[in-house]
């Protein structure tokens, strides 16, 4: 079946074929480490995970790439602002390595709860500042640059296309006034790819340069590093939209100007923004940002949050709010607790597969990842009556491959119903502190075989 995607740089969904049919080469801008990543951030690494999973349902085989930002990150995403990592440091009273190290651990955990796959490499900038080092130098033999104040720029002026994947017009780019300007820039957009007179006095990361000691700026990074590791040109680059308009323009513009290889990205994919109510962005410099653990403290099992991003599409604006995260519950375990209900001892003839259901479901997955068709769709074959218990759980788990919703697994809602409401019961019994009533149910529990376990959750139950 065809695979449809969304390019960002063409504005239109467009048939996807790649570069080699044997590997598909994948590249997602990954964490700056400075802080957990909030729930909006994950939005755009499920979405990434979905089109992983979706190009390996449709029988490619992905090299996937996702650095770890630990240099070079200003909070404004151009040169203007905080260094990120030293924010961190400073404001855990840590080195900024310490920072780095922290995050990048509590990143991966958080993957890892949400079910994602892991990046076949998962470069770090740190590691790479001689791959930094070398492409800015083939940008310096193409006469792309120039040094400025210590620091060395890139020349926007001297690509014809600079700014083709942000739309940016030569009008917006000499309307310069709107950015906050470096003076020592020629052009408005032109941007650092190396410091030396670093604004940063007390900055630890510095490294020798052909350009005097200093670090790297934020977007030579995944140009670079996608290079080493993809090769010259790669399938599909990823991010958030907010990349769209400086980091992605940059890197694309850095990596096409270092090799004159265009285009350097078939296809550009970017999520949208998960936002709070009156259109707020959830920000990791902003004060209230809530994170995977914030929902887990809450009782939300990080899988009900996966749910909850797979019922909007990823172009979409998602609001986030609680109402919408207790539906996603309860439809998450609305679909396992059938999932566990289906008689997995039957057996059924191979040619009652349900074809039509697996047609619709990889016509929506296949059209730009229309996860809430996808979703429905997954309704629609767990309650069609025409289908036997066996071929919906062998189906079930091949779309589990794109969900990751983990829905065969045996967990506690395959305890019977009537054990749910004794359970239900219970958890009422002890809001009103009815002791008496919560031992009672317990005991119930206890003697039709489950063990009762107490937690800050509520009551779980186990099969003895
Ligand atoms: P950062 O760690 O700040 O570099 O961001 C990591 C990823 O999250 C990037 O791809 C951003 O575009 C994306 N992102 C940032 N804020 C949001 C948000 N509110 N909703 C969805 N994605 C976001
Ligand atoms: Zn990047």
């Amino acid at each position: 079946m065809e695979l449809k995607l969304y390019n960002t740089l063409t504005r239109q969904k467009e048939l996807f074929e790649p570069l080699n049919p044997a590997k598909v080469k994948l590249y997602t801008c990954g964490p700056t480490v400075y802080n957990y990543a909030h729930i909006g951030n994950l939005r755009t690494y499920v979405f990434e995970d979905l089109l992983r999973r979706i190009l390996e349902f449709n029988g490619y085989q992905v090299n996937h790439v996702m650095n770890i930002t630990d240099v070079g990150h200003l909070t404004s995403d151009a040169d203007e602002g905080e260094d990120k990592m030293l924010k961190g440091a400073k404001r855990e009273k840590k080195t900024v390595w310490e920072i780095a190290e922290f995050y990048t651990q509590a990143f991966l955990e958080d993957m890892d709860r949400l079910n994602m796959l892991k990046p076949h490499i998962k470069p770090k900038a740190t590691d790479h500042i001689e791959t930094m080092i070398n492409q800015i130098k083939q940008l310096e033999e193409n006469g792309s640059t120039y040094t400025a104040g210590g620091n060395v720029y890139f020349d926007t002026s001297k690509l014809d296309d600079y700014g083709k994947l942000a739309q940016l017009d030569k009008q917006e780019l000499q309307a310069g006034a709107r950015i906050e300007v470096d003076k020592n820039k020629k052009n408005p957009h032109d941007f650092v790819l190396w410091f030396t007179k670093s604004k940063f006095l007390e900055q630890e990361m510095q490294w020798d340069s052909p350009w005097g000691q200093g670090y790297p700026g934020w977007h030579i990074e995944c140009s670079a590093m996608a290079q080493k590791y993809l090769g010259e040109q790669m399938d599909i680059h990823c991010g958030g939209i907010d990349h769209i308009s400086v980091h992605h323009t940059n890197e694309l513009a850095q990596a096409e100007g270092s090799t004159n290889i265009k285009p350097w990205v078939k296809f550009w994919m970017h999520g949208n923004f998960l936002v709070l109510k009156n259109k707020e962005k959830m920000a990791k410099s902003g004060e209230n940002f809530l994170t995977l653990q914030g929902l887990s403290d809450k009782c939300y099992d990080p899988l009900d949050y996966r749910y909850f991003c797979l019922q909007s599409h990823y172009r979409k604006e998602l609001r986030f709010d609680w109402e919408g995260m207790n539906a996603a519950k309860t439809g998450l375990r609305r679909l396992r607790e059938k999932v566990c209900a289906l008689n997995t001892t039957e057996k059924t003839p191979v040619s009652a597969i349900p074809q039509s259901h697996v047609d619709k479901f990889e016509a929506a997955i296949n059209d730009d990842l229309n996860l809430p068709e996808a979703l429905a769709e997954t309704w629609g074959l767990i309650d069609d009556p025409n289908i036997s218990d066996a071929n919906k759980l062998a189906t079930i788990k091949e779309f589990d491959k794109v969900l990751g919703l983990k829905l065969n697994e045996k967990t506690d809602f395959c305890i019977p119903e009537s054990i749910q409401s004794l359970i239900i019961d219970r958890n009422n019994a002890r809001k009103e502190k009815d002791w008496g009533k919560s031992d009672k149910l317990r005991d119930q529990i206890q003697e039709a075989g489950f063990i009762v376990k107490d937690g800050t959750c509520g009551t779980e139950v186990q099969p003895k």
